[in-house]
Order: structure tokens, then C-alpha cells, then sequence
């Protein structure tokens, strides 16, 4: 059986084990595959044990993917633009580093939730290691233009400096975000696991599609985007679902079918 993990810090909420259980068991193929609680100081003490022990692969969660990025030897364009890895391939011992959150949160909008991102405006809050693995994965859709912005207005000017190589990506403070209405607007703050909205424009949300990256209840921005004229509003679930759906695929070369996992989620979320 070949052997997969999770590691991240803390660990104990992570259906990963569970989504990929459910993969292995549709696809035929047999692994294994745990959580595992890596201390802060010794992610890389962690990781070779698991390679020595024969493991195939894992992905990795907060606070790990930029030490994961630091210890593969080799990576995809995904990583290398995102400057962080969420999921490792193991072969002859050496680590292949990937990123497939932004292809999972894309796979989501387009596949699942039938939203065109072609020629649209899309508002991204927030400018963490989130943001920067969905930047490239979005910008290859080929919307109009990304207003990312985030509330240390630095982190934001220098994130879309570096990817405006991809397309249009205008940095910016929250508190420059106009009263004015855009396609997409997509949470990818953390402020929703304190409980807190950022403080925006409300006009903003009017008409839009809302999509809050966290998942497992009616978050303050889904609150905020629903009381202000959105059209939809979507949590992160199904991003969760297709990311951990690409990474079975980076490592199994077998895409498994995401649907069925997504509706039972979604009733137990429910
Ligand atoms: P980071 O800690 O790297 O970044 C956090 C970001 O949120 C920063 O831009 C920070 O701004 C901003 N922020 C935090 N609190 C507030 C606040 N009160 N008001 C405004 N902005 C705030 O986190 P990640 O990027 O890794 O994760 C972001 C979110 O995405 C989390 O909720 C995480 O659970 C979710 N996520 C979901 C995934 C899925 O599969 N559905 C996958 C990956 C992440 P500043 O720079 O000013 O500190």
C-alpha cells in the first residue's frame, strides 16, 4: 500500500484524509493516507522520516508551504510563482514540489460552479499564501483585470508587481477599494477565521459573485456579500475538494471524479 500524509500545525480540522480515502476507494488505488501533527521547529525532520519510511508523497497546510517549497528539489511553474507548495511527489527520494491550490479554486469557479472568468473584473482580498497560489491559475483564465488588495497595502503592490508579467494585477490598500461594483470578488483573507469582515466598500459586492476561500460555515464575508446585492455566494469547499482532486492526480497520474465527494460534504456542512 502506498503511503500518503498530511502535515500541518494544527491539523486535527482537515478533511483531507477523508477526501482522499474517498479517491483512492473510487479510482481503485490502494494507499493510505493520515494527518500528521508536525511541530513548528521540525517540519524537515518530519519530512525525512516519512521519505525514509517509504512514503510516495504528501501535502502540506499552514503554517508549512513556503519550508515545503524550500526542501523540494524540484518544482512546478505553479510552485515557483506561488513561492509555496501545498503538495510533494516522491521519487528515488527526491521531492517534487507542486501547488494546486489555485488549479483546485479554478477547477471550482469554472467546472463546478459554471462561472466564466474570461474578460471579467475580479476584486481578490487579502495578499497571503493563498492569494499567491491563486494569482497565476486565475490570471490564465484571462479576466480583464485583478484589483488585489489587502490590508497592508505593501504586500499587495509587491505581489502584483511580481505577477504582472501574467496580466493585469493592480495592488492596493483596502481602503482604496472604490464604491463601485465588480464581476468577482474572491475572500482570500484570513479575516473570516477571526470572525471578521474586512472593512470595504458594500458597493462593491453589488450584482457580483462572491467566493469566501474558507469553508465550513456561513462566514462574516458571505454574510456581508448576501445583505449587499451579490448574485452568489460561495464558500471554499469545493476548492478544498479539487485541489486535493489534483494533487491525486500529480501523484497517481488518475484524475478522480469530484462530484459525488462535493454534494455529501455539502449536505454535512448543511
Ligand atoms: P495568510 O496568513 O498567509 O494571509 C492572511 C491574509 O489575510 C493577509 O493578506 C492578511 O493581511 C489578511 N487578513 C487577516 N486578517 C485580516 C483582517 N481582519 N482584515 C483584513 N485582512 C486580514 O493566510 P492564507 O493566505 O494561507 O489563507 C487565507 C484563507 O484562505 C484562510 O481562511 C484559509 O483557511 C483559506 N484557504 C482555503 C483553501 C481551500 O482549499 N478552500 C486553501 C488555502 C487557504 P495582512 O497582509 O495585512 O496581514
Amino acid at each position: 500500500m502506498d503511503k500518503y500524509t498530511i502535515f500541518g500545525n494544527p491539523i486535527h480540522h482537515s478533511l483531507s484524509p477523508k477526501i482522499h480515502k474517498h479517491f483512492a476507494k473510487q479510482t481503485g488505488h490502494l494507499i493510505s493516507y493520515e494527518k500528521v501533527l508536525a511541530p513548528l521547529d521540525d517540519f524537515e525532520g518530519y519530512v525525512k522520516d516519512f521519505v525514509i519510511s517509504g512514503g510516495r508523497g504528501f501535502n502540506v497546510t499552514v503554517p508549512f508551504k513556503v519550508e515545503a517549497y524550500d526542501l523540494s528539489n524540484e518544482l512546478t511553474s505553479h510552485a515557483k510563482t506561488a513561492g509555496a507548495v501545498n503538495t510533494v511527489k516522491v521519487e528515488d527520494g527526491r521531492l517534487f514540489g507542486h501547488n494546486t491550490d489555485g488549479i483546485g479554486l479554478v477547477a471550482d469557479l469554472c467546472e463546478n460552479l459554471g462561472l466564466a472568468i474570461k474578460d471579467k473584473d475580479i476584486l481578490v482580498l487579502g495578499a497571503g499564501g493563498a492569494t499567491k497560489g491563486i494569482l497565476l491559475p486565475l490570471l490564465e483564465q484571462k479576466p480583464a483585470r485583478i484589483l488585489l488588495a489587502n490590508r497592508t497595502k505593501s504586500k499587495a503592490l509587491d505581489l502584483a508587481n511580481s505577477f504582472s508579467k501574467f496580466g493585469k494585477v493592480c495592488g492596493f490598500g483596502l481602503e482604496q477599494i472604490k464604491d463601485k461594483p465588480v464581476d468577482i470578488i474572491i475572500n482570500a483573507t484570513s479575516a473570516s477565521l477571526d470572525g471578521v469582515m474586512p472593512d470595504i466598500p458594500s458597493g462593491v459586492a453589488n450584482g457580483a459573485f462572491c467566493y469566501d476561500l474558507m469553508y465550513g460555515k456561513k462566514t462574516p464575508f458571505m454574510e456581508w456579500a448576501s445583505s449587499n446585492g451579490a448574485i452568489r455566494v460561495v464558500d471554499g469547499l469545493g476548492m478544498l475538494v479539487e485541489q486535493a482532486a489534483s494533487s491525486f492526480e500529480f501523484w497517481r497520474c488518475e484524475k478522480p471524479d469530484t462530484i459525488d465527494l462535493l454534494s455529501s460534504l455539502k449536505e454535512i456542512a448543511d
